[in-house]
């Protein structure tokens, strides 16, 4: 019998892991954003067309790349945030895969112009499906502009499965709104359409909180923060009287990445229990700190889920605090605390 096994093709590979990765144009707004965020920019700017479909673009004034970390951003396991499988545990930054890219130029056509802060000229490269179509010297503004057009033009069966422009569009200022609140130092603005959605300028959670969820917030937000060896609690928890119907305002952060948890969830909600009625659900924007080595963020690639070395005592600790913040909240109404 002859052999039968080959090797994937690196178009192949990538379109395989864009498949794990990309799943619509907000996971590219998602790992566009974190990698703005880990080139350490004061100021991001989202521009989106077609709910993504047609353009996903992020200008950042981060450190920018030379020419050849250019070209190697987009190959695949290509990265400058770990080096070695200890750095896991140490990691700080939002991205570490090295995947993302890779796998939005496997499924897209991509434009990047990019320059570092000390270098003269920028470099602009173009890649379509994985196939880098130029690379050449360009004038560019310090920090990197990132194009993505097309999302899944090679894929049509990926493409058809897109949902309608309003629900793609949700779920990009789901990813918007998450990598917003967990940076309220860096300055944000997003235009969908030509039509500028947010201009949120750097500040603190509070200011940030309202620049995104709106003003009412402002009066119905109660400060958290608890500290202790283990791990940080900061942020804020809705009043019970503003609870709302949908469970829409509900943000869990770990080191600074957003996860969902249903467990955490509980230990919050039950921290209300007697406050608000039983369809209700309060806000929440919540940080927890702790050190790195305690979480493991490896086990989803899109990275939503966390395992935390100690589940039940986070659990505790997490109801403990909201109890103690709402009931601090109960006894002084009208303390003003900021962040
Ligand atoms: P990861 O973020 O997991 O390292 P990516 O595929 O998202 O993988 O990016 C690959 C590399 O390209 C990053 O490690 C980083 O060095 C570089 N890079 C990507 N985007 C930017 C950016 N906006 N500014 C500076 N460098 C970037
Ligand atoms: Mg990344």
């Amino acid at each position: 019998m002859p052999d039968v096994i080959q090797l994937l093709s690196d178009h192949i590979a990538n379109q395989i892991a864009a498949g794990e990765v990309i799943q619509r144009p907000a996971s590219a707004v998602k790992e566009l954003l974190e990698n703005a965020v880990d080139a350490g920019a004061t100021e991001i700017q989202l521009v989106v067309r077609d709910a993504g479909k047609e353009l996903v673009q992020v200008i950042d004034n981060g450190k920018g790349m030379s020419v050849t970390d250019a070209r190697m951003s987009f190959e695949r396991h290509a990265t400058s945030k770990i080096r070695n499988i200890d750095d896991l545990f140490t990691i700080r930054t939002m991205g570490f895969r090295g995947e993302a890219l890779a796998s939005i130029a496997a499924v897209a056509q991509v434009e990047m112009k990019t320059r570092q802060h000390d270098a003269e000229v920028g470099t602009r490269i173009c890649v379509e499906a994985t196939d880098v179509k130029l690379q050449e010297p360009a004038a560019a503004a310090p920090g990197t502009n990132i194009m993505v057009k097309n999302l899944f033009y090679n894929v049509p069966a990926r493409r058809h499965f897109l949902k309608s422009n309003t629900t793609e569009f949700r779920h990009i200022l789901d990813e918007f709104t998450r990598v917003a609140l967990a940076h309220p130092k860096i300055a944000f603005r997003l235009w969908h359409n030509n039509v500028e959605q947010f201009h949120l300028e750097a500040g603190n959670l509070k200011t940030r909180i309202i620049g995104l969820l709106g003003n009412s917030f402002e009066k119905n937000m109660v400060p958290v923060e608890e500290n202790t060896e283990l791990i940080n609690i900061s942020g804020f928890i809705g009043k019970p009287e503003a609870a709302t119907r949908t469970r829409g305002m509900q943000f869990f952060f770990i080191n600074n990445r957003f996860i969902r948890s249903s467990f955490l969830n509980h230990a919050i909600m039950t921290a209300y229990e007697g406050l608000i009625e039983k369809e209700a659900f309060p806000f929440y924007v919540l940080f927890l700190d702790v050190d790195p080595s305690r979480v493991d963020v490896n086990v989803h690639p899109t990275k939503q889920e966390v395992k935390f070395d100690d589940d039940r005592m986070m659990y505790a600790y997490l109801h403990a605090t909201a109890k103690h913040a709402l009931a601090r909240y109960n006894i002084a109404p009208s303390l003003d605390f900021t962040l």
